[in-house]
């Protein structure tokens, strides 16, 4: 069965959000006060209903009650984000993920039970300032406490070994949870193209290879340690 969800807010980011859902196949109820929000999705989701989204009883009609996951996207009524994570609370939806503008919103929203609770300029400015500050990186993530997921080409020293001869985590104080490698394969026409594939939890025996890309999980310290000079 197809995963349910609602978007709440159809801003820039609600409704950017709301597209890559559907995209992804899932289905989406989007919800907006505002009109032109809602006709501006209306063809992509599954239902688009214009409603104040503060109104418990009109989004118990709805059948919000039932989706798996409801995303808040509203940044500029601080109040109205407010109100909205407590009545999605009050009808029961289990994972509440909601946008937040200031640490004083994400901390009210995380104090009401939201289960996810995001900064996305914050954290695409993050994002952004660590792959222009090194351009090797290809992606980097921040998690909690000063942990982050790094992608990564895997470094010179290391090409050839095995996983379990490359002793990542000894060197560099580092988890591999992946490899990415683009593995060439025959077209119908006859031509070498390539297939990107994501090894997950590599074997001890797998080869690390020229090209490979590693996403490798540590420290923001050790995840240094292994950029190249
Ligand atoms: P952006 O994502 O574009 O940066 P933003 O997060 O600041 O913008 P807002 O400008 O706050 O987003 O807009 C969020 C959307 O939420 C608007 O389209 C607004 O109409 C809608 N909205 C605000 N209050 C409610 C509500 N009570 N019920 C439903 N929708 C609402």
């Amino acid at each position: 069965m197809k995963k349910q969800f609602a978007v709440i807010g159809l801003g820039r980011f609600g409704h950017s959000m709301a597209e890559t859902l559907i995209q992804s196949g899932c289905e989406v109820v989007a919800i907006d006060t505002d009109e032109e929000k809602i006709q501006a999705i209306s063809d992509l989701a599954t239902y688009a209903v214009q409603v104040d989204a503060t109104d418990e009883k009109a989004l118990r009609t709805i059948g919000l009650q039932n989706v798996d996951t409801a995303v808040v996207s509203i940044g500029e009524d601080i109040e109205a984000s407010i109100l909205i994570v407590m009545t999605l609370k009050e009808l029961g939806v289990k994972e509440i993920v909601a946008k937040a503008v200031t640490p004083i919103h994400g901390k009210i929203l995380r104090n009401l039970g939201v289960s996810r609770v995001v900064f996305p300029e914050r954290e695409v400015a993050i994002r952004l300032a660590n792959s222009l500050a090194q351009p090797a990186i290809i992606d980097y993530m921040d998690l909690s406490a000063g942990y982050s997921v790094m992608e990564i080409p895997a470094p010179q020293g290391i090409l050839g070994s095995k996983v379990r001869d490359s002793r990542i985590r000894e060197r560099y104080g580092v988890n591999l949870i992946a490899i990415r490698r683009k593995i060439p394969i025959i077209t119908d026409a006859g031509e070498t193209d390539f297939k990107e594939d994501l090894k997950i939890n590599p074997d001890p025996d797998d080869e690390i290879a020229v090209g490979d890309i590693l996403v490798v999980l540590g420290s923001r310290e050790s995840l240094a340690s292994m950029r190249p000079a």
